[in-house]
């Protein structure tokens, strides 16, 4: 007969058991994450990081290196008696399948852990832009970078998929993104775990692009930043105490729908007068657009329904005024849309990246000096603004940093 007491005895031991496997992962991650960050480190210097024993942390070291994540490499400086072994990452133990679905294009990258690209592949986005063709070209990518690099499925930790959003990142569903019509609710990680037969993780892209410079690029000091991505349209990320935080259960970090002109134009989100409409690559084409409908000439531009943003770059590189005081002008309107933000949220760093922001180098000194003058005092002198450093590999590299989030941070959740 079971008691109560045998129940609670049951239960209590459960809880323990469960705690103590929790506690084993806690330690292991922070681990990985310590010399992840750091390069290589000694037991007795990860002890002292962790405030761990010495035997403690040896055991778990030991794990790690049977099972070839952690490699002996070298000795550290002597304090005296032996000289103490380092361990490093090994950072081809496994890999990573990094996704950056666009509008255009699928970008397909095969990564080890420390984001070195061992294969990638670029398809062209399929002509029917249906979610079906969209989960096709992804399978055809991996399977073709899985069998030109002959690394077997099993070192493959998963696959991580920068998508267009919004996307619930909890189910992995992408809903309704403005630019692709055809896409209402799809459920991007199921279909694709069935076709790859791998574990996938879905995010969207401004979120990745923030969480890949915060693990790889330009943020990894930063334990607070805000990413603005700057392209045909505008979106960010944000990272708070070095985690990416998505909102409940997600959608933070749509900067781009914030209003800065109450009476501005409609936005695609339905509000009118949203940063977006007012300051993002589209913005920009339309005023260019109208102006030179309206009787403004300039050499550098095709008929005004014709013109693109590679044309309003290539004519800020060949000098066209018109073009200089245009994008002038939309730093200043997307440096008064991050005012707020920066008053609310208070980073450490705020990154411009995207292509109009790299397509135009002087966007960031002119974000700064806006946001100096015009953001409380206080809260601006220890802000970094800078540009983001991996270019157009940010979207990839966050993909990559999604997946490895799992071994290296433990997600409560
Ligand atoms: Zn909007």
């Amino acid at each position: 007969m079971i008691t109560y007491l045998t129940l609670f005895k049951k239960e209590g031991v459960r809880l323990i058991k469960g705690n103590q496997r929790l506690l084993k992962k806690m330690n292991r991650t922070q681990v990985l994450d310590l010399i992840r960050r750091e390069g290589p480190l000694s037991k007795a210097q990860l002890a002292e990081r962790m405030k761990l024993t010495f035997a403690g942390v040896s055991k778990i070291v030991n794990d790690l290196e049977s099972s070839g994540i952690l490699f002996l490499r070298g000795e550290g400086r002597s304090s005296g008696g032996r000289k103490p072994a380092l361990y490093a990452l090994n950072a081809t133990a496994f890999y990573v399948v990094a996704v950056d679905l666009s509008v255009d294009e699928i970008h397909v990258a095969l990564m080890d852990l420390s984001t070195v690209t061992v294969d990638e592949t670029c398809l062209a986005a399929p002509g029917d832009r249906t979610p079906r063709s969209y989960v096709e070209a992804v399978r055809l990518g991996v399977q073709t970078l899985l069998e030109r690099s002959g690394i077997p499925r099993k070192k493959i930790l998963g696959v991580g998929v920068s998508s267009p959003g919004p996307v619930n990142s909890v189910t992995g569903e992408v809903l309704y993104p403005p630019n692709l019509p055809l896409w209402n609710v799809v459920p991007l990680k199921e279909r694709l775990e069935q076709e790859l037969r791998m574990p996938v993780k879905v995010e969207k892209d401004a979120n990745l692009h923030a969480l890949g410079e915060k693990w790889f690029g330009a943020g990894r000091g930063a334990d607070n930043l805000v990413y603005v991505l700057v392209g045909e349209g505008i979106g960010g990320g944000i990272v708070i105490e070095g985690s990416l935080y998505r909102g409940t259960p997600f959608g933070a970090g749509e900067i781009g729908h914030g209003t800065v002109d109450l009476h501005g134009p409609r936005c695609n989100c339905g509000n009118y007068g949203c940063l977006e409409v007012m300051a993002s690559g589209l913005a920009v084409i339309r005023r260019i657009r109208e102006k030179i409908r309206a009787g403004h000439a300039s050499p550098h531009y095709p008929a005004p329904e014709k013109i693109q943003l590679s044309n309003v770059l290539k004519a800020f590189q060949c000098g066209d005024d018109l073009t200089i005081r245009e994008l002038e002008e939309t730093s200043r309107v997307i440096a008064a849309g991050l005012i707020g933000v920066v008053n609310s949220l208070r980073p450490d760093m705020l990154i411009l990246g995207g292509k109009l922001s790299r397509g135009f180098p002087l966007m960031t000194d002119i974000v700064k000096g806006v946001i100096r003058e015009r953001v409380v005092p206080a809260l601006s002198e220890q802000l970094q603004i800078v540009k983001g450093e991996l270019r157009d590999k940010s979207g990839l590299v966050g993909a990559a940093a999604l997946v490895m989030e799992e071994i290296f941070t433990l997600q409560l959740k």
